[in-house]
Order: C-alpha cells, then structure tokens, then sequence
C-alpha cells in the first residue's frame, strides 16, 4: 500500500474574489469546482487544479470573508511547491509574474519564490521526477511552461524526526533529504519538508495552509483507516466529501493530514467541459439555493466570453 503523493492542499482565503483572480488569472489554473463549506453553506470552498480537476493539483480554499492574514508558526504548513517543465518554464514565470508585479526571488536551482495576495509562499521547481504533467490551459500561459502540480510542501517544525518516524513507518514514505520524505506510489509521488520554526507563534487565518491531503485509491482507503486504528493514529474515521473520501489525523509535528481516495472527482456533478460554472450544493442544502446563493459573495465565471478550451485526451 503506497500513498501516491499529495492529492490536494487546502488553505484559507478572506477574499474569494482576489483569490480566484490570483489562481486562475496570475497562475493560469482552472477553477474546477465551486461549492460550499459542507459545515457552513454560506460561505465558498472553490476548487482549482488541471485541466481534468485531477488529484496532484488540486488546490482548495475555504472563504472566511475577511479574514485577517494568517501567518504560518510550528506544526503549519509555510509553502507551497509545484512543478513545472523546464529551466526555460521558470524564467517564463519569473518574467510573467514580475510583469503582473508579483514580486520574485529565485532560489536553489534557479526555482521561483512568491507569494499569493494574502501571503501565502509558493515555489516553482523543475519537475525532476518524470511525473505526468497536470497543468491547466490558460491563453497567454505556452503548454509547456504551465503549473504541472504539486512537487511538495514544507512545514514549520523542531522535531521533524517524530514526523518522520510516523511518515516512514505508517504512512510507507522514503527519507530522501535533510528532513524531507517522499510518498510515492505507482502513479505519482511528492514530499514533505520540515524547517525550523520561528518563534512566534502561527494564526490560522487568510493565505495559510489548512491540511495536506495525500492520494489513495478507492480500494485502499478503507485499508488505511485499519492501519490507523492497528498503529493507535487516532483520525477522523472515514467521511464522505462528496468529491472523494477523506480521513483526517494530525501528525506529531501539528500539520493536519488527510488521506483521499481518486474517486469519484468533479465530474460526478458537471461534465468536463462545465467545470467550475455552477455553484455545487451538497444535496441536503439544494432545497435551499436561491437562499444560499444570495448570501455568496459573486464571482464572475473566469472562462467567460472565451471559446471553450480544446478537447483534452
Ligand atoms: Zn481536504
């Protein structure tokens, strides 16, 4: 049973709009679902990702209207890195977004650091693992330098080693650098990193990382619930996310993890080529629509007035 990688992140937004012009505008990535907090249906949880809404590049944000900036301290997840196809695909975003006024520093390996409008750290690296590409099409974004997906994450933490013991022994990762592990299975893989934390303590609030979720199959997820429960990882049990089914656990440094199946994705509500259009209510709120969908804050339909995008394979 190996995990394949990271299957979605989630963080926090206190401003749906500007965050929605950030991901799918700036980062030319496709809003794939827009639905509701299933515990509080006034307010979004919007979807971004590939072309196909396919796990590895799924990235959620739950809206807290106005939520004041968060900032990530020990057991929270700091950044964000995703993949992309070449050094020439770097320099392509290090451009872009300087020409868009996102400022830019280039790190290790000349990979690309910034930050979304609520502070929220991402960076770009090489894709080094040969992993499918999972990118999305935008008009002034070339295929070949478009967001591949998820690379990783890092964490804030100052004992990583606990973190490791469980990464290794329960959850099947590999150590593969300094504080860094990788799970990858037959399809995908990504990592976790830990750095050491500052002093002040983190707020979870607007531009921080909620959880990571890490990718199983619809077989195996029940599977991993009993090795929980056999290694004394106390979680969430299984719950159903409509999208897919989750369980949650927090890891002995803090981050709160999660671990989804691939099944049954975004098209269990709209066709590929609807994605993102509507707004997705979990069936016991549909009654209710014309009421929630007042109190939602309105968001334009990023893909309108352009031509559908090309048939994908
Ligand atoms: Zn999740």
């Amino acid at each position: 049973m190996q995990l394949q990688g990271i299957h979605h992140i989630s963080a926090i937004t206190g401003d749906a709009r500007r965050n929605l012009d950030f991901y799918t505008r700036v980062l030319g990535l496709r809003l794939v679902a827009k639905t509701v907090n299933q515990d509080d249906p006034t307010v979004y949880h919007l979807f971004y990702a590939d072309e196909q809404g396919h796990p590895g590049s799924e990235m959620t944000f739950f809206e807290y209207p106005h939520a004041i900036p968060g900032r990530p301290g020990a057991g929270m997840i700091h950044r964000i890195v995703w993949r992309v196809g070449s050094p020439e695909a770097l320099d392509f975003w290090a451009e872009r977004l300087a020409l868009l006024e996102v400022p830019v520093a280039r790190g290790d390996a000349g990979s690309v650091r910034f930050s979304d409008p609520e502070g929220l750290d991402h960076e770009l690296v090489v894709n080094a693992g040969g992993d499918a590409p999972l990118a999305a099409e935008h008009p002034e974004i070339p295929a070949e330098h478009a967001l591949q997906g998820f690379d990783g994450v890092r964490a804030y933490s100052d004992q990583p080693e606990r973190s490791g013991a469980l990464l290794e022994k329960i959850l099947g990762a590999e150590k593969t650098g300094e504080d860094t592990w990788t799970l990858r299975g037959d399809a995908r893989g990504g990592s976790i990193a830990y750095d050491p934390a500052p002093t002040e303590r983190g707020r979870q609030s607007g531009g921080s990382v909620h959880h990571v979720a890490w990718g199983t199959s619809v077989a195996e997820h029940p599977r991993w619930q009993e090795r929980f429960e056999e290694s004394g990882v106390r979680t969430s049990g299984i719950i159903d996310r409509t999208y897919f089914k989750s369980i949650y656990f927090r890891e002995p440094s803090g981050v709160l993890f999660e671990i989804a199946d691939d099944a049954p994705g975004f098209t269990i509500d709209s066709p590929l080529e609807e994605l993102g259009r509507k707004i997705i209510l979990p069936p016991q709120f549909e009654s209710q629509r014309p009421q929630i969908e007042a109190r939602l804050t309105p968001l334009a339909d990023p893909r309108a007035g352009k031509t559908a995008a090309s048939p994908v394979s």
